[in-house]
């Protein structure tokens, strides 16, 4: 029996999963099995509204049991926990999996560069997970300053920062202040829009680094004309549990800080003794194995490919990891049926970067649009990009009743007591 196994159910996994079952689901002579943490496909480009409570968490995933249905492939939900490439061996929390062929699918990790505090005093935007906690975090940080009199606090608890000005931090900062406008100052009577604060830290000179220049430029100043701070040149030194340092300089004081960053590799492939790229990125050849060991491959965020250019771009964006899935898939089927590998090439096409309700700014091709028509063509082109009808049909149900019903601050989760208070309280920190 020949085992091929991929790790990890993100955009590069399932691709490189469902791949295979259609190339070799037939042969009785090939087990395929896919091993994740998590039992689904989780659609990240959705997770800010996530946290704006424009749309719902299950409705941006898409479980494995419904993706398989009456496919062949083994499914183990588990954590890997090392990999021996010699022995080619995978462990597990719950036992051990030997292979044949290995796709490396695990995706990557937040990236502090080595900020201290960062990992501990700021809020990711990772997982699912990480958009229920914080959505819950915000609103209960809402509801503290609802009823706070005392104005230094309550500034405090209004000030929210957003570190990095990628795409990610663009659009989570352009949700959370459709979130303030259109629902909290009507439903918070004690929140006027003048107390809220929201800055974006940049550390570059400008915001959405390698987006077409004239776009970015349209995108900062309306994130300005919505009375969003944009801090670029702004390196955060420092965080702590009351703010962030910036420039080894001055510190801003805040209740929450959102740390959207930078990508690293996933920690699982700290422990590989094989060579490394940029941020511990499994360095890959042109057929995106691992030199070391053709049988393995690495995909997606975990992966770059030795000597890129464009053309073998290794960014950490979906789309990059989809086309790396397939073509490692493809080179396994062409391993086994002995014919000769695949060249890895690909160029993403474009740019979507939403900017809130009713605006976006696009780049697909070299065309570019703004506007209304742009944020149209970022909704149609998310709903297609989801996967099953059942999805679609709820996230489009989602953002139209979100257009006409107020959205829901329900916190879902008990949260942590609120640092500010307890602070003012002299109380610890910790859970009610
Ligand atoms: C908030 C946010 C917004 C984004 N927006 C966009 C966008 O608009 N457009 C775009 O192109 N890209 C976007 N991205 C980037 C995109 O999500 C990634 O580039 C893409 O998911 C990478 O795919 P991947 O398969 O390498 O990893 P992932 O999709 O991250 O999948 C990794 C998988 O491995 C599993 N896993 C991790 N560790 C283990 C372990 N130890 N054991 C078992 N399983 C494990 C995970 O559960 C997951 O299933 C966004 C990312 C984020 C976080």
């Amino acid at each position: 029996m020949i085992k091929v196994v991929v790790l990890g159910s993100g955009f590069g996994g399932m691709e490189a999963v469902l791949t295979l079952e259609s190339r070799l689901g037939k042969r009785k002579d090939v087990e395929i099995t896919l091993v994740s943490n998590q039992n689904y496909t989780l659609f990240t480009p959705l997770l800010p509204q996530i946290v704006s409570s424009y749309i719902e968490p299950r409705h941006i995933i898409q479980t494995i049991r419904d993706i398989r249905r009456d496919k062949k492939f083994r499914f183990i939900r588990d954590s890997v926990t090392g990999i021996d490439l010699d022995r080619k061996l995978i462990r597990l929390s719950e036992g051990e999996l030997s292979c044949d062929y290995l796709v490396i699918a695990i995706g990557g990790t937040t990236n502090y560069f080595n900020v201290p505090g960062a990992e501990s005093h700021t809020f990711a935007l990772k997982t699912l997970q990480d958009s229920a906690e914080l959505r819950d975090h915000i609103i209960d940080m809402l509801e503290h300053a609802d009823h706070e009199h005392d104005i230094t606090l309550k500034n405090e608890m209004l000030t929210f920062l957003i570190v990095g000005g990628g795409y990610t931090g663009v659009e989570l900062t352009t949700e959370l202040r459709d979130f303030i406008c259109r629902y909290v100052i009507k439903n918070y009577k004690g929140i006027r829009l003048n107390d809220v604060r929201i800055a974006l830290l940049e550390v570059s000179r400008e915001i959405l680094e390698g987006v077409d220049p004239e776009l970015a430029k349209r995108a900062r100043a309306k994130l300005q004309k919505g009375g969003i701070e944009v801090r670029t040149d702004s390196k955060v030194t420092k965080c702590t549990e009351n703010g962030v340092e910036i420039n080894n300089q001055y510190i801003l004081r805040t209740g929450i800080v959102i740390w959207t960053a930078g990508v690293r590799a996933n920690p699982i492939s700290d422990s590989l003794t094989v060579r490394k790229g940029k941020f511990g990125r499994i360095l890959v050849n042109d057929y995106l194995q691992i030199q070391e060991f053709p049988e393995a491959y690495a995909i997606g965020d975990n992966a770059i490919v030795d000597r890129e250019t464009p053309a073998k771009s290794s960014q950490p964006i979906a789309p990059v990891a989809i086309h790396q899935g397939r073509i490692a898939a493809r080179n396994i089927v062409n391993s086994i049926e002995n014919r000769p590998l695949e060249k890895y090439l690909f160029t993403p096409s474009g740019m979507l970067i939403s900017l809130g309700m009713n605006d976006a700014v696009i780049n697909i091709k070299g065309f570019k649009f703004v506007g209304f028509i742009a944020w149209l063509l970022w909704n149609a082109v998310h709903l297609l990009k989801l996967v099953g009808l059942k999805k679609q049909l709820q996230v489009a149900l989602d953002w139209s009743l979100g257009s006409i019903f107020p959205r829901d601050s329900a916190i879902i989760r008990f949260p942590q007591r609120c640092r500010i208070c307890a602070r003012k309280r002299g109380v610890e920190n910790k859970k009610y």
